[in-house]
């Protein structure tokens, strides 16, 4: 059982966690979602993570440690992980070898990548593959659905209609009262795409003139490299850093690509 907190005001301390994994389904090709049940219950915000020890992976056989994203609201009886699978990962790796009954162990709750309630103002959550995942804790948790943005645009990128994450219940979830949006754009569609042709920040380029940028609170999620192209965009439209809120999965490559 999780339990939430909906005050929002105080962090709970992580404290170590051993997490039964309940049940798993691949969501496409490369991503895989894990649901586990913890003991000790443990109280997380919507946008926090686990940091889960992989035994024995570090140099000298020393256990490593990888960071997740909970990907499920704080209400929920277990908590979801989505997990892209990364080719010799030793984190990815230890994950989808996970049988159902087994167990991992690890710390939790971290992070200060939370939903933030700004009455009266907008949220664009701009994310990339898995990055999506805090997002999904975010929208479908009580805190957001009691102190919804004006108005909300999730924007997710991908490379590919094979890519594509939550796309039924994320539509379901930010369209019905006509106040939320959920943007998907593909950065190489090959099959036939009606939506947006591009990168997430091509999307906002091609919306400047429809966003409010200072009546908005921006929530980033994803590879470095699109983080800092965004926070460019953002720096150009006045966006005060005290609007911006970013969890940086991991660095861009050396050559600077920016891979969906
Ligand atoms: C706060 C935080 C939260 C995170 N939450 C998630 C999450 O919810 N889901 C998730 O899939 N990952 C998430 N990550 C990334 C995760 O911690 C690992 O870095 C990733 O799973 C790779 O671990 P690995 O040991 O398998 O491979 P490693 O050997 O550590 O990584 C190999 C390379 O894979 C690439 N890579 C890492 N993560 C990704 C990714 N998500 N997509 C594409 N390429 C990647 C990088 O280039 C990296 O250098 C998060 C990272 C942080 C810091």
């Amino acid at each position: 059982m999780i339990f939430a907190r909906l005050s929002g005001m105080e962090k709970t301390k992580p404290l170590p966690i051993s997490a039964k994994l309940v049940d798993k389904k691949f969501l496409t090709h490369d991503v895989v979602e894990l649901h586990f049940e913890s003991t000790p219950a443990f109280h997380f915000e919507p946008g926090q993570f686990v940091s889960i020890v992989i035994p024995g992976a570090g140099p000298g056989g020393r256990d490593l440690r990888r960071a997740y994203s909970i990907a499920s609201h704080p209400e929920k009886n277990v908590f979801e992980l989505c997990v892209k699978l990364v080719d010799g990962g030793p984190g990815t790796t230890y994950l989808n070898a996970l049988n159902i009954g087994d167990s991992f162990k690890g710390i939790a709750p971290y992070g200060d990548f939370i939903y933030k309630v700004r009455p009266g103002k907008s949220a664009i959550f701009v994310s990339t593959g898995t990055g999506i995942a805090p997002f999904r804790s975010m929208v479908f948790s009580k805190i957001y659905k009691e102190n919804k943005p004006a108005f909300t645009k999730l924007v997710f990128g991908a490379r590919d209609t094979t890519d594509l994450l939550y796309t039924e219940e994320l539509h379901a979830q930010l369209q019905p009262d006509l106040l939320g949006q959920f943007v998907q754009v593909l950065s190489r569609p090959t099959s036939e795409w009606g939506g947006f042709n591009g990168r997430v920040t091509d999307w906002l380029r091609a919306h400047t003139t429809q966003i409010i940028w200072q009546e908005t609170e921006f929530y980033l999620c994803g590879n470095g490299a699109m983080i800092d192209e965004v926070k460019q965009i953002l720096s150009l439209h006045g966006v005060e850093k005290t609007s911006i809120h970013q969890e940086i999965y991991y660095k861009p490559k050396a050559d600077g690509r920016i891979e969906e």
